[in-house]
């Protein structure tokens, strides 16, 4: 009997979770088993990440594997190339909103598409593109980090300074993972209001001694 096979049909896997949560090391661990299966693989990150090396992705704990950067979700197509099987994406919530499209569109070639990035932003806000490719993936996975504060399950990413900026790089000082107890999504605002406030005073202070 002849066992006639369709060609194979694509995918997307999505991982999410908050920061210190483990997500690039577990794209990192199933774009090594793709390797080691010798199937031909591809990685890409955002090109705003350069935090540790521009030619490799890294998780916190130093796992690395060579990757390519796009600026965009289209400069991440132009760049796939035809004879590719696995593509990993890290970081997906700095690429833009076109990164869902881009995904499908390499699925619909039969490939493997991976994405792990952050489901929520430091306002515990979803974090675009992200929902998007949650809501249209095959598979997900959500990672959770160990509450800083009180041990429990983390599930938010609690930064600590004095920045409103949606993207703001930073790792260790500057991001804790957080319970959703233990999590403050006030506390940038809070910080950046005293620190405002303490430059008015230095100021203030200042002013006062010229007329001295
Ligand atoms: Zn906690």
């Amino acid at each position: 009997m002849d066992v006639v096979r369709t060609p194979a049909a694509g995918w997307i896997e999505v991982i999410v979770g908050s920061m210190f949560s483990g997500k690039s090391e577990e794209l990192i661990r199933r774009l090594r088993r793709a390797q080691i299966a010798r199937q031909r693989v591809q990685i890409f990150k955002p090109a705003v990440d350069t935090r540790f090396a521009d030619d490799h992705i890294v998780s916190h704990s130093e796992l690395r594997i060579p990757s390519d950067s796009a600026a965009t979700a289209a400069e991440l197509l132009a760049k796939v190339r035809t004879d590719t099987e696995v593509i990993g994406i890290d970081e997906g919530q700095f690429f833009d909103a076109e990164l869902p499209v881009a995904a499908t569109v390499l699925a619909g070639r039969g490939m493997r598409v991976i994405v792990a990035g952050l489901d929520q932003d430091y306002l515990g806000k979803p974090f675009e593109p992200m929902p998007q490719l949650l809501a249209i993936a095959e598979y997900i996975t959500k990672t959770r980090a160990i509450c800083m504060v009180c041990g429990n399950p983390a599930n938010h990413t609690q930064r600590l300074v004095g920045n409103r900026a949606r993207v703001l790089l930073g790792a260790s000082g500057t991001y804790e993972a957080r319970c959703r107890r233990c999590f403050d999504p006030t506390l940038a605002e809070t910080e950046e209001q005293k620190q405002k406030d303490a430059a008015a005073r230095a100021s203030a202070e200042g002013a006062g001694t010229e007329r001295r």
